[in-house]
């Protein structure tokens, strides 16, 4: 096997009980070490689509393998699987009444029973790393949007996951601040990290996915391949319409 797949996703159905349909029949596989970046209108089902690789959704049909293993089973520890698969979100979804330090450190001992020590030296590491020492006994309302963001992705990242889903990191913020989130993202791309990342960021995404991911109304994909061919020579008018419309 050339490239390892990481998630092997199969004819996934969800409807709500609503009646939405978010997501039909989509089929994807997620490789290993590579950055899958998902774009598509409003409503088109990207959200719900990561947020059943991490359980917080189960599909009505279709299957999830992560690791060559069933998620969908009704066996299969979530809570385990939490720890390997992370999580960012728009809306950052820190602890409000938590310190920084405290942020970064509570799962790494609760979940991941780390000495206390321990878990506070990597957390020191980490936001050395990003210029963010200082605020470690600063609550997240004390912080810009692109701190907190940042914050959270180290959140993420100090679980060890294999693969971390990030839907639209960058989407609550303002414009100078998007950039310091995104060479955050860029420098986790170099440590072979597998990510999963929903943006309307169509820079980024050319630049730095191995494969886009072209979702529309109704929750279908639409299209899937290499940025050069999905920006350059698209083949689906909806992509066409889709990219004319944000770039
Ligand atoms: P996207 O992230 O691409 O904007 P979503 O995955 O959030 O799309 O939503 C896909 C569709 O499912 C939309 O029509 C949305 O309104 C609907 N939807 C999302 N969550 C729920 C829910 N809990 N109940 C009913 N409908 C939902
Ligand atoms: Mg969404």
């Amino acid at each position: 096997m050339a490239n390892n797949s990481l998630f092997k996703i199969e004819k996934l159905s969800k409807v709500f009980e609503d009646g939405t349909k978010a997501l039909d029949d989509v089929s994807l596989t997620i490789n290993q070490h590579e950055v899958t970046i998902i774009i598509g209108p409003s409503g088109s089902g990207k959200s719900t689509l990561l947020r059943t690789l991490n359980l917080m959704e189960y599909p009505t049909e279709g299957t999830i393998e992560f690791e060559g293993k069933n998620i969908l089973n009704p066996n299969y520890d979530v809570y385990e699987h939490r720890k390997h698969v992370g999580m960012v979100f728009q809306n950052f979804n820190l602890f409000p009444h938590l310190t920084i330090l405290e942020n970064l450190t509570l799962a790494q001992v609760d979940v991941l029973k780390r000495d206390k020590s321990e878990a506070i030296s990597k957390a020191m590491t980490l936001l050395e790393k990003v210029g963010l020492a200082e605020k470690i006994n600063n609550y997240p309302n004390q912080l810009s949007g692109g701190q907190q963001q940042r914050v959270a992705i180290l959140r993420a990242l100090l679980m060890d996951p294999t693969a971390i889903l990030f839907d639209e990191p960058t989407s609550a913020l303002d414009p100078e601040m998007i950039k310091e989130v995104l060479l955050l993202m860029k420098d986790l791309i170099q440590t072979g990290i597998t990510m999963i990342i929903v943006t309307h960021e169509m820079g980024f995404a050319r630049h730095f996915a191995d494969k886009i991911v072209v979702m529309d109304k109704g929750g279908k994909i639409i299209e899937e391949g290499h940025p050069s061919v999905i920006f350059n020579e698209p083949k689906n008018e909806k992509t066409k319409q889709f990219l004319s419309n944000v770039l």
